[in-house]
C-alpha cells in the first residue's frame, strides 16, 4: 500500500463519495488501459485524448478513487460511494500529490539531469546504491513533468533512496521537477546541444539544467561535470563536488582504458580500479558520479567496484553485438545528439583489433536552425574509421563534410544492400541516429 484516501482528503478537501475508513491506494496511474487494481486514477488531458473520457474503463480496471477536474461533469454511471476528489487542474494535482508523498516517505533523493548520460547515470547510481539501500528509480525514460511525479508515486513507503532522471525541452521545466523532488543530491552529467532549438545557446542549456539546484535541499550536494566551464559559476552557490578528466577537479578520472566491451579507470586518491561493462570515456565519467555519491552514502569502494562490474544496461545504447559472419555491431540506435554522437565515434576510433571500422549515421533531430552546423561538426570530427555511411536529410551533411571515405543513401534498403560486402570478421559497424530514424532495422539486417 502507498497511502490511504485519508491523505487525499487532506490535500484535496473538495470530494464526494465514501468518507468512511480510508481506502488503501496501492498505485497511482494516469493510464486506464492498464490494470488499476486498488488504484487512484488521475485523468490527464493529452494532445489527442482526455483521460476524463475513460473513467468507466479505469473503474473496470480496478480503480478505487480518482481525481477529477471540477469543470468537467462527472459521468452519471459513477457509483455513489466511489470517491472523487475535485481539483482545478489534474496535472498540477498529480504533481502536488507527488510532492506530499515524497515528503511523507522522505527517502534520500538523487536527481539527475544533463544533456546526455542521464539514463546511464541513473542506472549506474541505482546499481551501486542498491547494494546498501532499498532503492527506487525511474523506469525507462519517464523523466518529464508527468513521469517524475508518477515515479515518485510508485515508490513503496520503505524506500530509502529514490533515483530520479529529470529531462526537459524548455526553460523552467527542471525547476518544476526539482521543486517536486527536492533532491538531496543533484547531478548534472554534461551540457551538450540537445534542445538548442528551444534554448538558443549552450549557455541557455546550462541555465536550464542548473534549475535542478532550485529544489536542492539546504544541506544538499551538487555533483557535476567539472570539465564544463559553463557549470563553474554554479558551484559557488551550494556545496558541490566536480568530477572530470581535468586536473583541477575534486575527483579526477585517471587511467582510462578500453578493451573488449569494458572500460577500466580509477579516481585520483582512491585506491581501487573500476571495471565497467560499457565502452567509452564518457561512461567512466557517468560511473564516477555514482562513485562520488555512493562514497558520500557510505558504500565501500569494493562494493562499488563489484556493482559496476555487474551492470546490466538498457538495450540499444552502445550495445556490442556479435553479428552475421563474425561482424561486430554496435547498436546505438536508441538516440543521438551531437555530443553523444561524437562520444560514440570517439569510442569506435579507440577500439582495437578491427581491420575495418564503419559508421552508419542517421539524422539527429531537435537541432532547429543549428541542424546543418552540428551535422557538419560531427562530420569534421570523424577520424580513424574506414567508411562513413549516412542516411537522412540532415545526415547528408556529415557525408559531405567528413574527410574520410563517405557514402550517402536515400533509403535503408540501399544501405543494407551496400553493407552486405562488409559483413565479416574483424569489421566493426556502429549504428547511431535519433530515435525517429529507427535504425534498429539496419542493425537487424546485420545480425
Ligand atoms: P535522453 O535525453 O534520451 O533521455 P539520456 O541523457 O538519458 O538521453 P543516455 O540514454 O544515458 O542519455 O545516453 C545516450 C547516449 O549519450 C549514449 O548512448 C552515449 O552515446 C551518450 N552519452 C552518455 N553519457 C555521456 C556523457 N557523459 N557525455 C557525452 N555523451 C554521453
Ligand atoms: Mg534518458
Amino acid at each position: 500500500m502507498l497511502f490511504t484516501t485519508d491523505l487525499l482528503v487532506e490535500i484535496f478537501p473538495d470530494f464526494r463519495g465514501s468518507v468512511n475508513d480510508g481506502i488503501s491506494i496501492k498505485q497511482v496511474s494516469t493510464d486506464s488501459r492498464k490494470s488499476l487494481d486498488h488504484g487512484l486514477f488521475i485523468p490527464l488531458r493529452g494532445e489527442k485524448f482526455d483521460g476524463h473520457d475513460f473513467l468507466d474503463q479505469a473503474i473496470k480496471q480496478g480503480a478505487v478513487a480518482c481525481l477529477w477536474d471540477k469543470g468537467v461533469p462527472l459521468p452519471t454511471f459513477t457509483p455513489n460511494d466511489f470517491p472523487v476528489y475535485y481539483v482545478e487542474d489534474t496535472l498540477v494535482s498529480l504533481q502536488e500529490l507527488a510532492r506530499v508523498y515524497r515528503n511523507l516517505v522522505n527517502p534520500t533523493v538523487v536527481g539527475i539531469t544533463g544533456s546526455n548520460g542521464k539514463t546511464t547515470t541513473k542506472d549506474i547510481v541505482t546499481a551501486v546504491l542498491e547494494k546498501k539501500y532499498q532503492t527506487h528509480y525511474t523506469l525507462g525514460n519517464l523523466n518529464n513533468h508527468i513521469g517524475v511525479p508518477l515515479t515518485i508515486l510508485s515508490m513503496s513507503p520503505n524506500t530509502e533512496v529514490l533515483v530520479l532522471e529529470m529531462g526537459m525541452n524548455h526553460l523552467g521545466e527542471i525547476s518544476v521537477l526539482s521543486n517536486i523532488a527536492k533532491p538531496d543530491f543533484a547531478i548534472i552529467t554534461n551540457i551538450g546541444e540537445s534542445h538548442i532549438e528551444h534554448l538558443g545557446s549552450r549557455e541557455g542549456i546550462a541555465q536550464a539544467k542548473t534549475e535542478i539546484l532550485e529544489g536542492l535541499q539546504e544541506n544538499g550536494l551538487f555533483v557535476f561535470d567539472g570539465d564544463e566551464p559553463l557549470l563553474e559559476p554554479y558551484q559557488e552557490k551550494v556545496r558541490s563536488l566536480s568530477v572530470g578528466f581535468e586536473r583541477n577537479n575534486d575527483f579526477v578520472i585517471e587511467n582510462v582504458e578500453l578493451s573488449g566491451a569494458v572500460t577500466t579507470f580509477s579516481l585520483q586518491g582512491i585506491d581501487q580500479f573500476f571495471r565497467l561493462p560499457l565502452l567509452g570515456k564518457h561512461h567512466a565519467k557517468n560511473a564516477a558520479y555514482a562513485i562520488v555519491l555512493a562514497t558520500e552514502l557510505g558504500v565501500s569502494n569494493f562494493e562499488i567496484a563489484e556493482a559496476l562490474q555487474k551492470l546490466k544496461m538498457t538495450k540499444m545504447r552502445f550495445e556490442l553485438i556479435n553479428g552475421k559472419n563474425g561482424v561486430t555491431v554496435i547498436n546505438d540506435a536508441y538516440n543521438a545528439s551531437p555530443t553523444s554522437m561524437q562520444a560514440s565515434i570517439e569510442v569506435v576510433s579507440q577500439m582495437k583489433g578491427y581491420q575495418t571500422k564503419i559508421l552508419i549515421l542517421g539524422d539527429m533531430f531537435e537541432l532547429g536552425d543549428h541542424a546543418r552546423e552540428f551535422h557538419r561538426l560531427v562530420g569534421v570530427s570523424i577520424r580513424e574509421v574506414d567508411l562513413v555511411c549516412t542516411i537522412g536529410e540532415h545526415a547528408k551533411e556529415i557525408s559531405e563534410s567528413t574527410l574520410v571515405k563517405a557514402k550517402h543513401f536515400q533509403d535503408k534498403e540501399a544501405l543494407i544492400l551496400y553493407l552486405s560486402k562488409y559483413v565479416k570478421e574483424k569489421t566493426l559497424i556502429l549504428v547511431k541516429a535519433s530515435r525517429g530514424m529507427k535504425l534498429e532495422t539496419v542493425v537487424e539486417s546485420l545480425l
